[in-house]
């Protein structure tokens, strides 16, 4: 059992709004609990993080990296037992909780380069006059995660927005609590000092607080969009940055001649990945002309998949529910289920957890709810198309701009989807389009909220302010500095 306190000061506190208990999605059984904070522990957690800044926000770039280095150090020591919790809360497979958590590492090794890659800029601008950048942190940032990546979401944005001189709040999802503790430690185990690093549990009272704290200057989120629009309204209004990222339904388009193995296991690990609770999931295939041999390889692929050993949980047993009912909705709108989920006995011994098997559904229609709302669990909605034209306008009605993958071996049409796709990141033939460090991580439209992307180079300017410095020491009077 983990008791996941709130991060206030430095020190592990409980909240006094009350104790819940968090449950594996496994198995339904309570692994630890989660106590929220009051208004007036949130409000001193945040004056105590401001405090904390000033002093970190002073320290040279290359000492503040030290800290992120140790911390680095711990997160690999200690993978294994992080990856454990990080699954039984969440419900993913052991192998996916650390991959999860090692991208975050990446993140952290791209955090921990800014030092000697974002040097600045200085130019002899006029006769004795220069210009210089200088980068400078914001003060008190702050971040609201989803429960599907307890560890790789916050890990976005923890090393970047610290590495630049921030204290940093953290509110992880009232469904996945208990990783934030392993972080926590792991940040003051590396000598973060108190406050600087700050967890605050709950929901949208938390939510709500954080923003609206007139010392927290930008918000960080991910999770749905209906939240993610909620979160940047009400931050925006108060004239705050916010970078709010949402949610998803990406498409696949599969042309004829894709490599019958990398499409099929490509798209298939797609769907199936993280149980399809990722917002990089394949969630439409757009199967142009004649590609039954591919669908057959991608439907043997998810069909061998053993449930809790290389597809996790569900999250809930109410997604459960809303997944059944969407496939039946499908059925009844003509699709045929020619792998069904709902048939999938869960593994023995975690019979009280929240299971259901790969599940594709083949000739759905282009404006049915399988093919437009965001199913976040492991189904894949086959819709049949005459051309690649076809197949993008489809793909660019959605409203959301995630992610958009081509399976080809025509490069020339690879590079008409990447073109065309309006979603935020494209992948060619590799299913889940994830940049990797530092390229950067966003999408477009209904999934992103704000400018910028997240992580990488494009996040730098989020997490931090940039000043200009104009500079004339040459004291001759006989010309000004726009001379
Ligand atoms: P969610 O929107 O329900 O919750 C996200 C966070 O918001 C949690 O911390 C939650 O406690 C908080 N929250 C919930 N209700 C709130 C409210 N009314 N006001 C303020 N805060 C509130 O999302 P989820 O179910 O945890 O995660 C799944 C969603 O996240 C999916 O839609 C998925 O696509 C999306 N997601 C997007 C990305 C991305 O990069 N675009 C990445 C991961 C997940």
């Amino acid at each position: 059992m983990v008791s996941a306190n709130n991060l206030i000061a430095g020190k592990w506190t409980v909240g006094s709004q009350g104790e819940r208990s968090v449950v594996s999605p496994y198995d339904g059984k309570q692994i630890g609990t989660y106590s929220v904070p009051s208004l007036e522990q949130i409000n001193t957690a945040i004056r105590s993080a401001s405090e904390a800044q000033k002093a970190w926000g002073r320290l040279p770039i290359k000492e503040r990296s030290k800290v992120l280095f140790n911390f680095r150090n711990i997160l690999l020591r200690d993978i294994d037992k992080i990856s454990k919790i990080k699954g039984a809360e969440c419900g993913k497979v052991f192998d996916e909780a650390k991959a999860g958590l090692m991208k975050g590492i990446e993140v952290l090794e791209y955090a921990l380069s800014i030092q000697n890659l974002d040097t600045g800029g200085k130019t002899e601008v006029s006769r004795g006059v220069s210009c210089e950048y200088r980068r400078e942190a914001l003060g008190v940032v702050a971040n609201i995660t989803p429960f599907n990546f307890p560890a790789m979401v916050p890990m976005w944005t923890i090393p970047i927005a610290i590495a630049l001189g921030n204290s940093y709040v953290w509110k992880p999802s009232d469904k996945t609590p208990l990783t934030s503790f392993f972080i926590a430690e792991a940040l003051k185990e590396a000598g973060l000092p108190d406050g600087v690093f700050t967890v605050l549990h709950g929901g949208h009272e938390t939510v709500n607080a954080i923003i609206d704290h007139p010392a927290v200057k930008a918000i960080g989120f991910v999770g749905s969009t209906k939240i993610a629009k909620l979160v940047y309204q009400r931050g925006t209004q108060l004239g705050k940055r916010v970078l709010a990222l949402g949610g998803a339904k990406n498409h696949i388009v599969l042309l004829p001649d894709a490599n019958l193995e990398i499409s099929g296991v490509g798209i298939s690990d797609s769907f199936t990945g993280c149980a399809g609770q990722r917002c990089m999931a394949a969630s439409v295939l757009l199967a142009v002309g004649d590609t039954n041999g591919h669908i057959e390889q991608i439907v043997k692929r998810a069909s061998s998949l053993e449930l809790g050993k290389q597809m996790g949980a569900i999250i809930t047993k109410e997604q459960i529910q809303f997944l059944n009912n969407a496939i039946a909705a499908a059925e009844k709108a003509g699709a045929k289920v020619i792998l069904d989920g709902r048939k999938a006995k869960a593994p023995p011994g975690m019979e009280g957890g929240n299971w259901i098997g790969p599940t594709i559904l083949d000739n759905v229609q282009p404006n049915s709810e399988a093919s437009k709302v965001e199913l976040f669990g492991p189904v894949l909605s086959i819709i049949r198309c005459k051309d690649i034209s076809q197949a993008m306008s489809i793909a660019n009605s959605s409203e959301y701009g995630n992610a958009c993958s081509v399976f080809t071996s025509n490069g020339g049409l690879a590079e008409r989807v990447a073109r065309e796709a309006q979603a935020g990141m494209v992948g060619v033939n590799v299913g889940v389009p994830v940049p990797r460090e530092p390229f950067s991580f966003g999408g477009t439209m209904e999934s992103k909220f704000g400018h910028g992307d997240i992580t990488g180079e494009q996040s730098l300017n989020f997490w931090s302010n940039y000043k200009k410095v104009t500079v004339k020491w040459e004291m001759q009077s006989d010309s000004n500095w726009m001379s």
